[in-house]
């Protein structure tokens, strides 16, 4: 090796043991805090710590049962309860950009799933947002949990079906009634997909309320021939 080699390595030696250094120093003077419940997080790459990714609480099959299935569904499967720290988790996966717990939600998500829930052939499909809000957020949060619970599955994902043409306002204060009456022709399937393959269709989405979204989706994928279309969801009030 000629000294212009042995300095090149040195250097990149040296460049290697600054940024180990920079990065120790960094997670020492802002160590990671869990957005949840602001304890410092011992684990790399999460925002969320091991603590609180343990608190999450699967739904009972009884309290699944009680859910009212919309009526274009042919079943709703939210899998966990919707308490404050799933809230916290979901509201950081779609306003602050922690798009990786999305991805672990998914995951987390699919080791829940009964074994016959996913079968080989379901496409899984996010609930699209509004290009308008997509733009605006930067991404798709549900487009994240299908990537995690996929990860685990293998099913593909398609997200080039659907289409988002109406800019629905916000669902929060609106009753189950008037959910419905706002998501009415909220969807459309893009002209230039052939369906014919699809069999069984399992939107993706965060959270189950009243299921008026899934519900408007589910009616024009129905319409293009899909026999059956479900919902599967993080989480669902108790
Ligand atoms: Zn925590």
């Amino acid at each position: 090796m000629n000294s212009t080699a042995v300095s090149v390595d040195r250097n990149r030696t040296l460049k290697m043991i600054a940024r180990e250094f920079y990065h120790g120093l960094t997670s020492l003077l802002f160590p990671a805090i869990c957005i949840v419940c602001d304890q410092r997080i011992d684990e790399p790459n999460t925002v969320v710590c091991h603590n609180c990714w343990s608190d999450l609480k699967v739904l009972s099959t009884d309290i699944v049962k009680m859910k009212q299935i919309p009526e274009q569904l042919d079943t709703i499967l939210p899998v966990f309860e919707f308490n404050d720290t799933i809230q916290k988790i979901i509201h950081g996966l779609k306003y602050s950009g922690y798009k990786s717990s999305g991805v672990h939600l998914g995951r987390l998500m699919a080791a829940q799933l009964p074994q016959d829930f996913l079968l080989k052939d379901t496409v899984l499909m996010p609930v699209p947002l509004h290009p308008l809000k997509k733009r605006e957020r930067g991404y798709n949060q549900s487009m994240y949990i299908a990537r995690g619970i996929a990860e685990i599955s293998g099913n593909i994902i398609r997200d080039n079906v659907l289409n988002r043409v109406k800019n629905t306002v916000t669902q929060t204060h609106l009753d189950a009634h008037e959910r419905h009456a706002n998501m009415q022709n909220a969807f459309a399937v893009n002209r230039s997909c052939d369906l014919s393959g699809i069999y069984s269709i399992v939107l993706i989405d965060d959270v189950f309320t009243t299921g008026a979204t899934m519900n408007a989706a589910a009616t024009v994928l129905k319409s293009r021939g899909v026999a059956s279309i479900r919902g599967l969801t993080v989480a669902a009030p108790i």
